[in-house]
C-alpha cells in the first residue's frame, strides 16, 4: 500500500503530489476533472489539482478544502503516516506474560501467572500484546520492573524484574487506571540444603555399585533444577562409605509400617542411623530397596521420610533428577500422577518426569 508522510495542498510539489495526481485521474470521472481532461502528473499542486482534489473530497463526503490530509489520503487508498495520523489500533488480544526461558521459575498454569525472583537477583519475562501500556510494580520495595531496552520483531516486550526484599507483589499492566493483566512475583531468599551422601554396604557383602565420583554431577543437576526455580541451593557436606554390621539381605526394607513383617526386616532405622546429624538431607545408596508388603517385586526406586532418603542402584537413569525429586519430598512436596503433571519434577514416576518446579512446589520447598 502506498504511503504519504505529509499533508499537501495548493503550492505543494513533490513525488507525493505526483502520486496524488495519478490517483485523482483514476478515481475522479473524466467529465468531473477540470476541462474534462486528465491532470498532468507533474508533481506540482496547481489550480487544476486543487479543483480535482475538492471534487474528490465532495464525492467522498469529506470537507472540500483542497487539503490532502489523513482522511483524504485514506480515501485515496494511501496510508498516512505523518503528523496527525490516526493511531493504529492496539494489538489484538489481552496482555499476556510468558516465560523467557523454560525452568526459570515461571508458572503460567496459575492465574495470575507467577514468577520466582531470587533476592538481589533478577529474572526476565516476556509481555505480549502490551506495546504501549504502562507496566508497574505494586510494591517496588519488594520487586522492581523495567523494560529491556531492545526492539522486538514479534511485538513482545521483555521485562526485567529485580528482587529487592523477600515477599510477594504483583507487576500490573495498566491502561490508564485499569489493570489489564498482572504477574505475581515471589522474591525468595536463598535456602541452603546441606546434603550428605552415603554408600552403604552390609556385613555379608551386599553393597551399592555406585561410587562417590558421580555425586558432584548429581549435585550440579540438583542445583540446575532448584536454584533458578525455587532459589534452593544444595551443598555437598560429605560423601562417604558406611558399613552396617548386619546382613540386610538382597533387599533393604522399610517395613515397620506394615503388619506381619518381622522386626528383623525393619531395616530403615539401621541404615539411616549412619546419617549426618548436621545434614538437611541424608542420602543412602543401597543395592535394592522396597517399602511395601512384597519385597520381591521391584516397584520402588527410592524412599524418603523426613531428612532421610534410601536410594537403590536400579533407580532409573536420570539419577540427578530422581535425587532432586526425593529432596522435594524432604522439603514437603508430594507426588503427582496426572498426565498433565509429567513435565513437573514432582511427577511420581522415575525417568518419566520433567524438571519443572511450579508455584505450589517452589512455595513449599522455599516458603
Ligand atoms: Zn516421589
Amino acid at each position: 500500500m502506498a504511503t504519504a508522510n505529509r499533508m499537501v495542498q495548493k503550492g505543494s510539489t513533490g513525488p507525493d503530489v505526483k502520486m496524488l495526481q495519478g490517483l485523482l485521474n483514476q478515481k475522479v470521472p473524466l467529465p468531473k476533472l477540470p476541462l474534462g481532461k486528465k491532470l498532468v502528473e507533474d508533481g506540482i499542486f496547481g489550480s487544476k489539482t486543487d479543483a480535482a482534489t475538492r471534487t474528490f473530497q465532495q464525492m467522498k463526503g469529506l470537507k472540500a478544502d483542497g487539503i490532502v490530509g489523513p482522511k483524504t489520503w485514506s480515501a485515496l487508498g494511501v496510508t498516512y503516516t505523518g503528523p496527525g495520523a490516526i493511531p493504529v489500533a492496539p494489538p489484538a488480544g489481552k496482555p499476556k506474560f510468558e516465560e523467557k526461558q523454560a525452568k526459570d521459575g515461571f508458572d503460567g498454569a496459575v492465574n495470575p501467572p507467577w514468577q520466582m525472583v531470587p533476592m538481589n537477583e533478577q529474572k526476565t519475562v516476556i509481555l505480549k500484546n502490551a506495546a504501549d501500556l504502562n507496566v508497574v510494580s505494586r510494591n517496588p520495595s519488594i520487586a522492581t520492573v523495567e523494560d529491556v531496552p531492545k526492539c522486538f520483531v514479534h511485538g513482545g516486550r521483555e521485562l526485567i524484574i529485580k528482587g529487592k526484599a523477600k515477599g510477594t507483589t504483583f507487576i500490573d499492566v495498566k491502561n490508564g487506571a485499569t489493570t489489564l493483566a498482572s504477574l505475581e512475583v515471589a522474591v525468595k531468599t536463598k535456602k541452603m540444603i546441606r546434603a550428605s551422601f552415603h554408600l552403604v554396604e552390609d556385613n555379608a557383602g551386599h553393597k551399592t555399585s555406585r561410587s562417590t565420583g558421580s555425586i558432584d554431577a548429581w549435585v550440579k543437576t540438583m542445583n540446575d533444577i532448584l536454584l533458578p526455580q525455587a532459589n534452593v541451593q544444595v551443598i555437598k557436606q560429605r560423601a562417604i562409605s558406611v558399613k552396617i554390621n548386619k546382613n540386610l539381605g538382597a533387599v533393604v526394607r522399610f517395613s515397620s509400617h506394615l503388619p506381619g513383617v518381622p522386626a528383623s526386616e525393619h531395616e530403615w532405622d539401621l541404615v539411616t542411623a549412619k546419617g549426618d546429624g548436621a545434614a538437611d538431607f541424608n542420602v543412602f545408596f543401597v543395592w535394592e530397596y522396597e517399602q511395601d508388603i512384597n519385597p520381591n517385586h521391584d516397584d520402588t526406586d527410592a524412599g524418603t521420610l523426613g531428612k532421610n532418603c534410601i536410594f537403590e542402584d536400579n533407580a532409573g537413569t536420570n539419577v540427578g533428577d530422581t535425587l532432586t525429586h526425593e529432596l522435594g519430598h524432604t522439603l514437603g512436596c508430594g507426588d503427582l500422577y496426572g498426565a498433565a503433571d509429567k513435565p513437573l519434577l514432582m511427577y511420581g514416576i522415575t525417568d518419566q518426569r520433567g524438571q519443572k518446579v511450579n508455584k505450589a512446589h517452589a512455595n513449599t520447598m522455599n516458603p
